[in-house]
């Protein structure tokens, strides 16, 4: 399963649930990416500057590590991506890289919620690259960038669009129907 959706859609919260639900690997390019920065690797140092001003990290940091995180022994009986692909090259690069492993995905997950929702979740967060000016940078990376998968998804039958906007549970409930049915 692959999440798309905004920044604060709850796309880490609902993958994370289904996770633990259907017990394959929540796999968080950003959780992946913060780790690294974290612990100050040479991905991390690369990273970091993109990622406190909100903008995308380049792809050649990105895809590498995607290849290795679903070729690990833990991802083969299936994954939930969160935060990747976001961009058409990224999108292309999974169609290409899940054809060499085999590997296909079953659903890919618009999760819906309006502007002012996102921008309100987001502050309250307060993680370091929630500030209100990279909140909109990052809305608006999302937009030119990531929003146009909807429309590259749709188009291979595998769009499936979920209101965010509910509370957790509700939309897990929905996500877990979804998987079962
Ligand atoms: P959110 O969806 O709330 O913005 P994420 O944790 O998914 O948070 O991403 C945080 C940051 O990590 C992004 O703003 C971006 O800088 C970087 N990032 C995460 N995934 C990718 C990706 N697939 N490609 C490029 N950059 C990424």
């Amino acid at each position: 399963m692959i999440f798309l959706g905004p920044p604060g859609a709850g796309k880490g919260t609902q993958a994370s649930r289904l996770s633990d639900a259907c017990g394959v690997p929540h796999v968080s390019t950003g959780d992946i990416l913060r780790t690294a920065v974290s612990a100050q690797t040479e991905l991390g140092r690369k990273a970091e500057h993109y990622m406190n001003a909100g903008e995308l990290v380049p792809d050649n940091l990105v895809l590498d590590l995607i290849r290795e995180r679903l070729t690990e022994p833990d991802a083969q009986s299936g994954w939930i991506l969160d935060g990747f692909p976001r961009n058409v090259p990224q999108a292309e690069f999974m169609d290409q890289l899940l054809a060499e492993i085999s590997q296909p995905y079953d659903f890919v997950i618009n999760l819906e919620v309006p502007d002012e929702v996102i921008v309100a979740r987001l502050l309250s967060r307060g993680r370091k690259d929630d500030s209100q000016e990279v909140i909109e940078n990052r809305l608006q990376v999302y937009r030119e960038q990531t929003e146009p998968l909807i429309e590259f998804y749709r188009g291979r039958q595998k769009l499936v669009s979920i209101d965010g906007n509910r509370p957790m549970d509700t939309v897990a409930n929905d996500l877990q129907s979804l998987v079962r049915a």
